[in-house]
C-alpha cells in the first residue's frame, strides 16, 4: 500500500502510519475484503476507505498500519480478532462518519471504549471497530454536582476527577475498566448500595444513532432513549458523552478486607445472609472465595464504609470483624481512589478470562453448602464473589430503567483466568460445569458479563418484562440492528 500524502504541500511523505486523517489523505488503498453485518463477504472499495480516512480527525487504521496491533487487542486475551478497519475517533464528528460508513456498507460494527468486554464483543473479524479510546476526559461541575465524561475514559479518571472535589458516583471496582460499557450495562460498585447502579446516576447522554444522527438523551429530551441506556447496553447507538449525578464522598473512607480460613466460609456467608437487610446503605460488602498464591482456599469480605462518620462505620463493621477467627483484618481509613485501583494489578490485560454471573433471589443453607463445595471441588480454580444486592440497587422499580435484575438479594460472580498461551476450551468447559449448580439458584445474569454466545431467548429472558420496550426502542433508534455486537436486542418488527 502506498503512503499517504499531505494535502496542499503535495509532498510525498515516507512517514509511517498513523497520520491524522484531517490533514492527510489515504491514497492507493486497494479494495478491502470485509464482513457484512450478517457475516457475509464484502469488498470495500479502496476509494471509499480513502474518503472515510480523509473525513476523520483521528486515525483510520488498516491491518499492517502502525498502531493497528495495539488498537485491535482487548483486555481479555481470549479474543484475537482483526477488524478490517479501526476508526480511532477523536470526537462526535468522527463517530458520525464511522457510523455512516458502517451503515452505508452494511459493515459488521463493533464499538469499543475501555476495551474491557468479557465477551469480546467490542472487536470483530473483518468489520469496523469504532474505537472511542482517544476520546478521554472528565469535567466536573461542582455546583450542579455533575460529571461529564467522554466515552473513552476509564473509571479511574472518573474517580480521580470527582474525588478532587469530594464527590463521587458509583463506579466499578477496577480503575482500568471503561466507564462507557460499564454504565450502559448497569454498573455495580462499592457505592452502589448507597447511590444505586452507575446507570441510575446517568442523567444525560449524547448519542450517535444508527442513522448517524446526534441526539441528546435526558429526562426531558428523548427520555425513552435515556431509559434504554440505563442498562440496555450498547444497543441504541454510540454514546459520545455521559453526564452523571455526583454525591458528596470524602476522599478517606473506612475500608479493607477481613479474611478467614475456608472452614469458616459457611459462617461468613450465613452472616451475610442474616444481615443483608439490616446493613446500612453506606456499607458496601463483597465476599470472595479465593485461592491464595500458595494454594490455600479462604474466604474474605471486602468492606467499604463511605460515609463521613467513621465511628458509625466502626460500629456497623464490629459484628463482621468479630465473627469467628479471622486470619487477617486490614480495615482502616484509606483513600477511596487508592481502594478503587487496588485490584487492578491482579487482573492484567492479555490474560484469558471467563466469567459467569447471576442474581440470586435468596441464598439458603443448601445454597451456601453448594457454593463452598463447588469452589473446593472445581478442577479449574476460580474466584467466586458473592455480593449482597440491597439498598439503593433494589429500591428502583424493575420498569424504571432497562436494567432488569432489581429484586434479587445476592449477586454471584465466578471468574477464572489463565495465561494467554494456554488453550481455552478446557478452562471454559470446567468453569461452565462449576457454574451449573449456582445457575440453578439464579435468575438472569449481569448484561455486562453476558456469555460471548448469549443470544435470543437467553437475552430475552434476562430482560424479562423490559424486553418488549427495549425491542421497540431498538426499532426506533437502530432498525437495521447495526449495533448487534452486544447483549443484542433485535428490533421489534411489526
Ligand atoms: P468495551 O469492551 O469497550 O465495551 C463493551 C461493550 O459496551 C461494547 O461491546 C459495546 O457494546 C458497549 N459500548 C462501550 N462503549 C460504548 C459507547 N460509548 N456507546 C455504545 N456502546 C458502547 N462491572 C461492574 O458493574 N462492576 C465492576 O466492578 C466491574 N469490574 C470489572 C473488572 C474488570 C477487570 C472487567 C474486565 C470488567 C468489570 N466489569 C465490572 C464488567 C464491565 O462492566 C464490562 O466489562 C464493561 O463492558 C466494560 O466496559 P468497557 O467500556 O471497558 O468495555
Amino acid at each position: 500500500m502506498k503512503r499517504r500524502q499531505f494535502i496542499g504541500t503535495g509532498l510525498a511523505l515516507a512517514a509511517t502510519w498513523p497520520l491524522r486523517g484531517f490533514s492527510a489523505v489515504l491514497s492507493g488503498v486497494g479494495d478491502l475484503p470485509a464482513k457484512s453485518l450478517t457475516g457475509g463477504d464484502l469488498l470495500l472499495r479502496g476509494s471509499s476507505v480513502e474518503a472515510l480516512g480523509a473525513s476523520l480527525s483521528g486515525d483510520l487504521l488498516l491491518p499492517g498500519h502502525e498502531g493497528y496491533e495495539r488498537a485491535r487487542h482487548l483486555w481479555n486475551g481470549m479474543f484475537d480478532k482483526r477488524p478490517a478497519l479501526i476508526a480511532r475517533c477523536t470526537g462526535a464528528s468522527d463517530v458520525i462518519q464511522a457510523v455512516n460508513f458502517a451503515r452505508e456498507h452494511q459493515l459488521l460494527t463493533a464499538v469499543r471504549a475501555g476495551g474491557h468486554s468479557f465477551s469480546g464483543k467490542s472487536t470483530c473479524d473483518g468489520g469496523i471497530m469504532i474505537d472511542l479510546e482517544p476520546m478521554a476526559g472528565v469535567r466536573v461541575d461542582t455546583k450542579a454536582r455533575r460529571a461529564y465524561l467522554e466515552s473513552g475514559s476509564r473509571l479511574g479518571q472518573l474517580d480521580r476527577e470527582t474525588q478532587a472535589f469530594g464527590l463521587a458516583t458509583t463506579a466499578g471496582t477496577v480503575a482500568d475498566t471503561g466507564a462507557a460499557g460499564l454504565t450502559l450495562g448497569g454498573g455495580l460498585g462499592r457505592l452502589g448500595r448507597r447511590f444505586g447502579l452507575t446507570c441510575d446516576n446517568l442523567v444525560g447522554a449524547d448519542v450517535v444513532t444508527a442513522a448517524g444522527e446526534f441526539v441528546h438523551a435526558s429526562e426531558s429530551e428523548n427520555a425513552d432513549l435515556l431509559w434504554g441506556l440505563r442498562g440496555g447496553g450498547g444497543n441504541f447507538g454510540v454514546v459520545t458523552n455521559f453526564e452523571y449525578r455526583l454525591h458528596p464522598v470524602k476522599p478517606i473512607v473506612l475500608a479493607g478486607e477481613v479474611a478467614w480460613p475456608i472452614e469458616q466460609a459457611r459462617d461468613v456467608l450465613r452472616f451475610l445472609v442474616e444481615t443483608a437487610d439490616s446493613v446500612p446503605d453506606e456499607l458496601g460488602l463483597e465476599a470472595a472465595l479465593v485461592w491464595t498464591p500458595d494454594g490455600k482456599p479462604l474466604i474474605s469480605v471486602e468492606a467499604c464504609w463511605s460515609a463521613d462518620d467513621h465511628a458509625a462505620g466502626e460500629k456497623a463493621l464490629a459484628s463482621l470483624r468479630g465473627l469467628g477467627k479471622p486470619i487477617n483484618d486490614s480495615i482502616g481509613p484509606m483513600s477511596y481512589v487508592a481502594l478503587q485501583s487496588a485490584a487492578d494489578a491482579g487482573l492484567p490485560a492479555g490474560n484469558n478470562y471467563y466469567a459467569k454471573s447471576g442474581f440470586l433471589p435468596k441464598l439458603d443453607e443448601a445454597g451456601i453448602d453448594e457454593m463452598v463445595a463447588t469452589f473446593l471441588g472445581a478442577k479449574t480454580k476460580f474466584i467466586l464473589f458473592v455480593e449482597p444486592f440491597g439498598g439503593a440497587y433494589r429500591r428502583v422499580a424493575v420498569d424504571a430503567t432497562a436494567f432488569p435484575n432489581r429484586k434479587e438479594e445476592f449477586f454471584a460472580l465466578m471468574i477464572s483466568q489463565w495465561p494467554g498461551n494456554e488453550a481455552s476450551d478446557q478452562h471454559l468447559a470446567e468453569l461452565r460445569a462449576s457454574w451449573k449448580p449456582i445457575e440453578q439458584m439464579a435468575r438472569g445474569f449481569y448484561t455486562n458479563l453476558a456469555d460471548p454466545d448469549a443470544s435470543g431467548s437467553v437475552i430475552h429472558d434476562n430482560y424479562g418484562s423490559n424486553f418488549r420496550r427495549l425491542a421497540a426502542l431498538k426499532a426506533k433508534y437502530d432498525p437495521m440492528n447495526l449495533f448487534r455486537l452486544n447483549a443484542n436486542v433485535p428490533p421489534k418488527t411489526g
